[in-house]
């Protein structure tokens, strides 16, 4: 307890607050400059356990992010070393790993004892698998995306908020996964707002974002809130599909 002293000061935050966040278990669906920011700031606020679904080494051009690497880790699995790095911070949170690509496929496996996803893959396909699974296992998601200077960050609480889905019913047909341009300190904010929202709904503390959309633009630090809403036809989350 003496190294959550300091969050334990926080007002309304109690030691039932610190033991559910002890007792969970999340998946980081990608430890770049998004998820592995995340995963630090939950690593440090005491989370029980985290599963890191990463596919591929570690390159030169992911070091202007990816603040859980080191130089010398170049040409070396991501998941592996941030597993590591992770022990090396706070030696009481347990991680998992797994070196690949998330597919419809292999999604159950690393659900399996999942109270949230954090959904930080640059590319659609991965983020839609992600998705359909947590809305079909009612596993709340929080869902963040940069590009440039801009974020976006909304939760997904399956048949309570919009999921992906209902906002994004159609990938867009320019984007490359990575092809977009990143500053690390926007993946780096936009990875600790990520870690706040993990925090607040795994503990109940706080009120986390429900059917609305953080969405900023740090080029003139314009950070706004928009309302969403559910798509009653939505083909993952809509009435007419049946819960799993
Ligand atoms: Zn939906």
């Amino acid at each position: 307890m003496e190294r959550y002293r300091r969050q334990l000061m926080l007002h309304g935050f109690t030691g039932e607050h610190q033991r559910k966040l002890k007792d969970s278990t999340a998946l980081i669906a990608g430890i770049g400059g998004l998820g592995g920011t995340a995963a630090i700031y939950l690593a440090v606020a005491g989370i029980g356990k985290m599963v890191f679904a990463h596919y591929g080494n570690l390159t030169l051009s992911n070091m202007n992010r990816q603040i859980l690497m080191k130089h010398e880790w170049i040409g070396s699995s991501r998941v592996v070393q941030a597993q590591k790095t992770i022990g090396e911070i706070n030696p009481d949170v347990e991680v998992e790993i797994f070196d690949g690509r998330i597919s419809g496929d292999n999604i159950g496996d690393f659900l399996d004892g999942v109270q949230i996803t954090l959904s930080a893959r640059p590319n659609f396909n991965e983020r839609r698998i992600l998705n359909a699974a947590c809305v079909g296992r009612d596993i709340p998601m929080v869902e963040a995306a940069m590009n440039g200077m801009e974020g976006y960050l909304f939760n997904i609480v399956p048949h309570v908020t919009p999921c992906l889905n209902c906002l994004y019913p159609e990938d867009d047909p320019e984007w490359e996964e990575l092809g977009f341009p990143v500053l690390g300190a926007v993946s780096g904010i936009l990875g600790c707002l990520m870690s706040i929202e993990t925090i607040k709904l795994l503990t109940g503390y706080g009120k986390p974002l429900y059917s609305e959309m953080l969405a900023f633009n740090t080029m003139n630090m314009d950070f706004r809130k928009l309302k969403t809403w559910k798509d009653a036809q939505c083909t993952v989350c809509g009435a007419d599909q049946t819960r799993t």
